[in-house]
């Protein structure tokens, strides 16, 4: 189990400064109250389906209770949203708030400071909130900027997501999330388990230590190659066996789930095998790796608009190092088709975009492409809610619009299980009882 570090972000006037777009939002909402949500229809992600007319009473930032027709108690103010579609929160389980990808990004490793990466992630956490994802795992970043975030969020001084951060991804040598491959050698160094980089299984037991001490809420390993890395290959295994087993077990101990990054069968195998949470990507997995994901419970998180994005700049001539742009245009366009089969063979899947490749805020076009690989449109906002939390352990207090939970809370016009994209312009977002986006 995570600690998850969740509170109630009160509206605070800190806020009128920083995100003047959201005045009004915040104007109404200095004090806690409590509210009645009137939603036209409300989406029952246990479920799958839409109820009409519910009414979703908050109080102290948790839903109270959900009740048939439109009611309204003593002292609560309404929002009418009768005219929409309410979901809970959307949870995007694979971003990097740290960063946004483009053709400087190779650059940006030897000139920006922490500093720049942080009010970068503040940036993208406001827009990540704003486009309607009230939760997300941040699956790699550095200097922990995202731990100090998240912290920030909770402390209600910015608005964002709630965040359960991985810090620091963890690589082995020369793998794929080695902060110094491509880089010269003066420039190298040897980073060790406090940067995320192990060999052998006392360094992997360090590195998992330090990001409890980091104070991290999970942890994330690259399993095989990857695209983005300046280095051969996409889908090598890059962790023995009793590496990935040295990972799982300390952070069984320090109540840490285990994200994985992985493209190829073996690297992805060892990893299902030793016990890890969710696969990242997954590119390569055949019939068999898909039966050992069922058969240990094993997540995918299918990060389709990443395959989509690096497939589409793998066109442009100079936009990826030569090294990288091969792997994009082999890898990229795999990805929808394990997808598919992954899905019809019954494999837990939990929404995750890798969004910090593609622009924050876009994060919604996974949905369209999750129904194009053969999901429902329902099965598809599950995995965004329901799915989601189960994977964070969290399913106590998100994932869906009951009682007892936080009142994480997203509107659209019209109806998403008739067309998905409508899930790309959110009209309203509610995070903890707080309203930070309403329709004009
Ligand atoms: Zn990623």
């Amino acid at each position: 189990m995570i600690t998850p570090k969740i509170i109630s972000t009160r509206a605070k006037g800190v806020f009128h400064g920083l995100l003047g777009m959201c005045l009004v939002a915040f104007a109404s909402l200095v004090q806690a109250e409590n509210i009645a949500v009137h939603a036209g229809w409300l989406f029952d992600s246990e479920g799958g389906r839409l109820l009409e007319k519910r009414t979703v009473h908050v109080v102290d930032g948790k839903v109270e209770s959900v009740e048939r027709g439109f009611t309204q108690r003593d002292g609560e103010r309404v929002i009418d949203l009768s005219g929409f579609s309410v979901l809970p929160g959307l949870m995007d389980m694979h971003t990097h708030l740290a960063y946004e990808y483009g053709p400087r990004t190779y650059t940006e490793t030897f000139t920006w400071n922490p500093a720049d990466y942080t009010l970068r992630a503040v940036n993208t956490a406001e827009r990540t909130l704003m486009a309607g994802f009230t939760t997300v795992r941040d699956l790699g970043d550095n200097s922990n900027v995202t731990v100090s975030l998240r912290n920030a969020i909770n402390r209600g001084e910015i608005a964002g997501p709630r965040v359960f951060t991985a810090g620091k991804s963890i690589a082995t040598t020369g793998g794929h999330a080695d902060p110094t491959n491509g880089y010269r050698h003066s420039l190298m160094g040897s980073p060790g388990p406090a940067e995320g980089v192990v060999n052998g299984v006392a360094s992997a037991r360090q590195a998992v230590r330090q990001r409890y001490k980091d104070g991290a809420d999970l942890i994330k390993i690259t399993a095989t190659g990857g695209v983005l890395s300046v280095a051969k290959s996409g889908q090598n295994p890059q962790f023995m066996e009793d590496e990935v087993e040295a990972i799982v077990a300390t952070a069984k101990d320090y109540g840490f789930t285990v994200a994985v990054h992985a493209h190829g069968k073996e690297g992805m195998e060892r990893a299902i095998r030793a016990g890890v949470d969710s696969i990242e990507h997954g590119t390569y997995m055949d019939n068999k790796t898909m039966a050992l994901m069922v058969e240990h419970g094993t997540w995918y998180v299918p990060t389709l608009m990443a395959g989509d994005w690096v497939t589409q700049k793998a066109a442009i001539d100079g936009f990826f190092p030569d090294m990288v742009r091969s792997k994009a245009a082999k890898i990229g366009p795999l990805i929808q088709g394990t997808f598919y089969r992954a899905h019809r063979k019954g494999v837990k899947i939990a929404f995750g975009t890798d969004t910090g490749v593609s622009r924050h805020g876009d994060n919604a076009k996974e949905f369209s492409l999750m129904v194009q690989g053969g999901m429902s449109p329902a099965d598809a906002i599950r995995a965004a809610t329901w799915n989601a939390a189960q994977l964070l352990n969290a399913q106590d207090e998100l994932g869906s619009v009951s009682a007892g939970k936080w009142a994480d809370m997203v509107a659209v016009v019209g109806n998403p299980l008739e067309d998905i994209s409508t899930l790309e312009k959110v009209r309203f977002v509610m995070k903890g009882g707080v309203v930070y986006k309403q329709p004009e």
